[in-house]
Formats: structure tokens, C-alpha cells, sequence
């Protein structure tokens, strides 16, 4: 499509809202009006939970998303604003206790520290592995190559998000250690590794959000992939939670058109453009900015496809699943993966067992036609690969999980099937057993071997 008619395709749309964001310091002032209907006491909770985890909502979601009439319930609000039940009884009162007494700060951070080291801020390994190489052997930061096909990208200017999510498995990257984040500012690090990797087919861009840097940074990454040497870069994926978070990014912002247009541009260069759409829940398709926000972002011929976590509190409940995957039918969304709530952060509050996420799965799945079931799931990304659970059954007098590899460490696995006994508690791959009593998975030995390597070498 040439340039020009994308110009007409997009006229300019009318000043929007200011992006106003609110964060712990706002807590402590009492800046927020509409906590006021909340008692003290679940104030101070809340300023104990989002001293350890990360706390950033902004005034859209406040004022568009949650409905006050429902706190604490209303799951737009348990999916924002911290929740006394995130930190485990013991810490919930140490943490109280010091910011009652205005603890000196030294001692809170301490505190704070210890908490956090306790909640596994890298799930799956993400910083000691998959880190890819450089020509030399170096280490490259900001990159990770976990699948064959695909590499994940997080560009530096992209690390935050416009709101936080309460349950967030990359936490970790928000709490202001350096230590723990991914990024890259380098674009040329990004396209040299690609080009000497033909067999990466699918980029992703991912965050935090990408979507919350400015239009040109983001072109700096993508548009060089246009040219003939990237012909292997088939597929273009950002991972974005900004369409329900904020989709004045597609109406309003200074660079909205620019972005709706750069869209434009890489999907007439070729490339299969997916914008992976984080949902929740069906209310955050509901107002007229995101709607807008949907069909504008249609217009340019990127296809987004909606993936999330199964939360509890938030959406473990199957009619929620089941009008969320039909909505986003109704506005040309594919629906595309149900996660299982990572191992981090405080995965106590959030997580449901494997047995009721996969009922819940089934259960929505019946509610809806066969255009909204192309969901996968409910899907783990456990070290090993992506495994989903495809159902619970017996077999020669044994309950067990039917599982599969959706994505594996090694092509091979994909889509093998195996069995793991049944247990109505466990939440993660790790705390499943084989079936029939084997004494391993068959992929287990093949892993230590990999992660290994890994840790020795890793891609180049
Ligand atoms: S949008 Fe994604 S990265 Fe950002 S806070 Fe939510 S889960 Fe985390």
C-alpha cells in the first residue's frame, strides 16, 4: 500500500486525555480520591504491598476501567491497585508495623529486600538463560532466544508499562534494580544477531511495553527489517498491553498516526504484523476509546491476537473467559493463548490449580462458537517449553493430566503428549509428577543437558 493513502486512511484524530500516572509516592500522600471510600487500615495495606511490588496505574484505567462500586472486589481493581492477600501474613505485618512506626528507611529497604528475594523474580530462568551470544562469545543483553524460530527483543525505552498489573511476572524488571533488568538500547545488536540468524522467523518485541516508547524508537528497531538481507523475519510481534491500558496511544497521543502509519508500512513491506494484545478481562473491551483504538489499529492490516493469565480474583470464573474470547471475536481479535499465573511474585494470591484452570478452560471454551475457539491453553512457560494441559482422564486405572508441548527447548517435543499423575493442588509444571510410575519425564535428562550448555555458552 503506498505511503499516501495511508496518510488518508488516518486523519488526524482531536486532542485527547493527558497520560497522568499514579504511583507509590501518590499512595503515601493520599493523592488518589477515590480510595478514600477504603478505611485506613486498607490503605495501609496497600502502601505495605506496593513498597515490595510494583505499583503504576493511570487515570484512564482509574476513571474508564475499575468500578468503584465494587471495590475490593471489582477485578479491574484487583488486577491494579496492591491487594493485603499479595504478601504472605508475616510480611503483610512486619511491613505494616515499620510504616506505622515510620521506620527509618534502611530499615524498610532491608525488609523490602528480603521479601522480594523470597518471590522468584526470574520464572523460568529468564536472566541466567536464553541469553544469546554475540560473535565473539559475549553475551547480549536485551535479547532471548528460547525457541528456534522466535527471538524476544526488549528494547530499553520499552521496560515499563502505562499501568501495572497487580500479578505481573516481570515484576522484577519494575522494582528499580538494575541488576535484574533486560534491555537493550542497540538496534545494531539487534539486526546483527538476526541477520546471522536465518533461521529466526518471528520477532517479538516485548516489554514491559513497547508500546509506551515513542513511535520513531520504535521504527529504528523495525523498519530496517524491511530490507531484503531480513527476508527470513517473516512475522513481527509486539506484546502490548496498551490497547486495554491505554489506547489513547492509537487515538490521541502526539504520535498515534505515526504509529498506525509505521504499522501500515511494515505490513505493505510483507511482513505479518500481530500485535499480542494482553486481556483479562471483557470490560477492558468495552469503552469507546479501546474500540476505536481496535478498529484504528485494524485498519492497518496488523492482526491482533489476545493472550493473558488466568487470574484468580481477577477472571477464574468461566463466563468471564467465555464473553471475553466473544467480544474480542465480535471486534476481529483472535483469540489466542489462556497462560497458567507464573511462579513469581505473589503467585499465592493469584494462581489456581492446574485441575481447575483446565475446567474453567473447558468450560468457556463450550460457551463459545469455533471462531472463539482458537484459544490455546490453559498454558504454562515453564523452563522446559510452553506446556498445556490438555485435559484430565484415566487410563488404566490411573487419574492423570494429559499434557503437551506447545513450544519446547527442542523441536522435537512439540506437540508430543505425556502424562503426569493427577494431583488437585499442584499450580506448576515443577510440582507435577510423572504417570505410571516413571521415574522422570522424558524430556528431563535432555533439559539438564541443555540448561547446562546453556549456562556454559549459549547462542551465538
Ligand atoms: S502489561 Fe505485562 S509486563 Fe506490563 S505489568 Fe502487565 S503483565 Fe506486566
Amino acid at each position: 500500500m503506498p505511503h499516501s493513502s495511508a496518510t488518508k486512511a488516518f486523519p488526524r484524530m482531536q486532542p485527547g486525555p493527558r497520560f497522568e500516572v499514579y504511583t507509590l509516592a501518590d499512595l503515601e500522600k493520599g493523592t488518589i480520591p477515590h480510595l478514600q471510600s477504603l478505611s485506613p487500615q486498607q490503605r495501609l495495606a496497600m502502601r505495605a504491598v506496593a513498597h515490595v511490588l510494583p505499583f503504576r496505574v493511570n487515570r484512564y484505567v482509574i476513571e474508564e476501567l475499575i468500578d468503584w462500586d465494587r471495590v475490593p472486589d471489582d477485578p479491574l481493581f484487583q488486577l491494579t491497585f496492591p491487594q493485603p492477600g499479595m504478601l504472605a501474613p508475616d510480611d503483610l505485618a512486619a511491613m505494616t508495623d515499620l510504616l506505622q512506626r515510620q521506620a527509618p528507611a534502611g530499615e524498610i529497604r532491608a525488609r523490602v529486600q528480603k521479601i522480594r528475594a523470597r518471590l522468584n523474580p526470574h520464572p523460568a530462568g529468564q536472566l541466567a538463560l536464553n541469553r544469546p551470544r554475540d560473535a565473539e562469545g559475549n553475551p547480549i543483553g536485551g535479547l532471548q532466544h528460547k525457541y528456534r524460530e522466535t527471538v524476544l527483543f526488549f528494547p530499553s525505552q520499552g521496560q515499563t508499562c502505562h499501568s501495572y498489573c497487580t500479578f505481573c511476572f516481570r515484576w522484577a524488571q519494575f522494582i528499580g534494580d538494575k541488576s535484574l533488568r533486560m534491555a537493550s538500547r542497540e538496534a545494531g545488536v539487534l539486526h546483527d544477531y538476526l541477520r546471522r540468524h536465518r533461521e529466526v522467523t518471528d520477532l517479538l518485541i516485548t516489554g514491559g511495553d513497547p508500546l509506551v516508547m515513542k513511535t520513531r524508537h520504535l521504527a529504528d528497531y523495525l523498519e530496517p527489517l524491511l530490507a531484503p538481507e531480513f527476508a527470513h523475519i517473516r512475522t513481527l510481534r509486539i506484546g502490548t498491553k496498551s490497547l486495554s491500558f491505554w489506547p489513547h496511544r492509537y487515538l490521541s497521543d502526539e504520535d498515534a498516526d505515526d504509529l498506525l502509519r509505521l504499522l501500515e508500512r511494515l505490513v505493505a513491506g510483507g511482513k505479518h504484523v500481530a500485535l499480542m494484545a494482553h486481556y483479562n478481562h471483557w470490560r477492558e473491551l468495552e469503552t469507546p476509546a479501546a474500540r476505536r483504538a481496535i478498529a484504528r489499529v485494524r485498519e492497518t492490516g496488523a492482526v491482533i491476537r489476545a493472550q493473558g493469565p488466568l487470574i484468580a480474583h481477577v477472571n477464574d470464573d468461566p463466563g468471564v473467559w467465555a464473553r471475553l474470547w466473544q467480544t474480542q471475536v465480535s471486534l476481529g481479535i483472535v483469540p489466542y493463548y489462556m497462560f497458567v499465573e507464573r511462579d513469581t511474585g505473589a503467585r499465592h494470591y493469584f494462581e489456581a490449580p492446574l485441575a481447575r484452570c483446565w475446567e474453567i478452560y473447558r468450560q468457556a471454551l463450550q460457551q463459545v462458537s469455533g471462531l472463539g475457539r482458537t484459544a490455546r491453553g490453559p498454558s504454562m512457560s515453564a523452563t522446559p517449553g510452553k506446556v498445556d494441559i490438555q485435559g484430565v482422564t484415566e487410563i488404566a486405572g490411573e487419574k492423570v493430566f494429559v499434557l503437551r508441548f506447545i513450544q519446547g527447548r527442542n523441536p522435537d517435543w512439540v506437540q508430543r503428549p505425556f502424562f503426569a499423575r493427577f494431583d488437585p493442588k499442584a499450580t506448576w509444571l515443577d510440582q507435577l509428577r510423572p504417570a505410571f510410575g516413571e521415574e522422570k519425564f522424558f524430556f528431563e535428562d535432555e533439559l539438564a543437558a541443555m540448561l547446562q550448555a546453556d549456562r556454559r555458552g549459549g547462542a551465538s
